[in-house]
C-alpha cells in the first residue's frame, strides 16, 4: 500500500510530532472583494463566519484596514485578540491530543490585505508564542506585494511559512460565476512569485463550481502541479444560507455536486499528484444549521471513509 503524503506525515515526518493549525480571526480584516476595491458582495459562497469559528468579537464598526490605511488604533487590541485565541486553542488541543507544536493559522479574510506594519507585528507575535513552529496565511492572489513576500520569505529562514492562497479553479469563467474579483491571470503571475522566492504555498480548489466539468476539476489539478504547489486543499462546492449562492440555487441556476463525482474527482486528483504535494484536506463537513445544500456535506466522517476506501481499492494510503 502506499502511503499519500497527507499533513500528518509531512509533520511527523518534518518536526517528529504532529503540529496542530490553530486558526486565528483578527478584527478589522477584510477583502478587497468584499469591501469595493475590486468588486461587492464578495464570493458568491462567501459567509465568513462558517469559515472562522473563532471569530467571535466583531470589528467595531467602520474599522476596516486595506493596505493604504495609515493608521491602526486597533493594533494593541488586534495582538490581544491573537494571544487569547491562540492561548484558548492551544490548550484544548493539548488537552484533547497531547499537542505540542502548533502552526498559527491566519485564517479568515484575506490576511495580507492590510500595512505591512501591521502584518510583521501580528506574524512577529505569533511565532513569538512558545511551541509555534511557523504560520499559515490564508490569502488572495490580488492582495499580496512584493514587499509581502520578500518579508515571509525572511521569515521562511527558521520558520515554516505556509502561504494559503483559494486557486478555486483555473476557469476565468467560472472565476466570475462566483465573483472572484480576479483572474486566472493573476494567481498565476503571484503563485510564481511566491514560489520564485522558495515559499511554501498551499492552493485551494473547489469541486462543484457552476459549470464545471470533471475535466476543468482536473484541470485546475494540473495547473496547481504545474505551479509547483506544495500543497492542496479539496472540498466540494457547498451552499449556506444567506450567501447570494443561496439565492441562485434558490431560483434554480445553479446545481450541487453529487457525492459520488466528488469522491471520484478527489480520488482522480490524489493519484495525478507527484509524491512530495502534500494532501491538507479532501472535504469539509458543515454540521450545523447553515448549510443549504447538498445535505451529505453535513457528514465529514462519512465522506472520510467513504474517500479512504476507495483509495485503498487503488492502493493507497491515506
Ligand atoms: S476571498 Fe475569501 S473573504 Fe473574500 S469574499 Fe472570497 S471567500 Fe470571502
Amino acid at each position: 500500500m502506499k502511503e499519500i503524503l497527507t499533513a500528518g506525515r509531512y509533520y511527523r515526518k518534518k518536526f517528529g510530532c504532529n503540529v496542530y493549525k490553530v486558526p486565528i480571526s483578527i478584527l478589522g480584516f477584510t477583502c478587497p472583494n468584499i469591501d469595493g476595491t475590486v468588486a461587492k458582495g464578495g464570493c458568491t459562497f462567501c459567509e465568513n463566519e462558517s469559515f472562522s469559528p473563532n471569530l467571535t468579537q466583531k470589528a467595531p464598526k467602520k474599522f476596516y484596514l486595506n493596505p493604504n490605511s495609515i493608521e491602526n488604533p486597533q493594533l494593541e487590541n488586534q495582538l490581544l485578540q491573537l494571544e487569547s485565541q491562540f492561548k484558548y486553542t492551544k490548550k484544548r488541543l493539548a488537552k484533547k491530543f497531547g499537542a505540542k507544536k502548533f502552526i498559527v493559522y491566519f485564517q479568515s479574510f484575506s490576511n495580507t490585505y492590510a500595512p505591512l506594519e501591521t502584518l510583521k507585528a501580528l506574524y512577529e507575535k505569533a511565532l513569538s508564542f512558545d511551541d509555534v513552529v511557523g504560520l499559515s496565511i490564508g490569502t488572495r492572489t490580488d492582495s499580496i506585494t512584493d514587499e509581502i513576500l520578500d518579508y515571509l520569505k525572511e521569515l521562511s529562514s527558521d520558520k515554516e511559512i505556509w502561504v494559503e492562497y483559494g486557486i478555486q479553479s483555473v476557469y476565468d469563467q467560472t472565476l466570475d460565476a462566483i465573483n472572484r474579483g480576479h483572474s486566472v491571470a493573476n494567481m498565476f503571475e503571484w503563485i510564481k512569485k511566491t514560489k520564485d522566492r522558495e515559499l511554501k504555498v498551499c492552493g485551494h480548489l473547489i469541486y462543484g463550481l457552476p459549470n464545471e466539468t470533471q475535466e476543468m476539476m482536473l484541470d485546475s489539478v494540473t495547473a496547481s502541479i504545474n505551479l509547483k504547489i506544495d500543497s492542496l486543499k479539496l472540498h466540494s462546492m457547498y451552499i449556506t444560507k444567506n450567501t447570494i449562492m443561496a439565492n441562485e440555487y434558490k431560483l434554480g441556476k445553479i446545481k450541487t455536486i453529487s457525492q459520488e463525482l466528488y469522491i471520484d474527482t478527489v480520488v482522480k486528483t490524489i493519484k495525478m499528484l507527484p509524491k512530495d504535494i502534500m494532501i491538507q484536506r479532501v472535504c469539509a463537513g458543515i454540521n450545523d444549521d447553515s448549510l443549504l445544500a447538498p445535505l451529505w456535506c453535513r457528514d465529514k466522517h462519512s465522506q472520510m471513509k467513504q474517500i479512504k476506501e476507495v483509495l485503498k481499492k487503488e492502493g493507497l494510503l491515506y
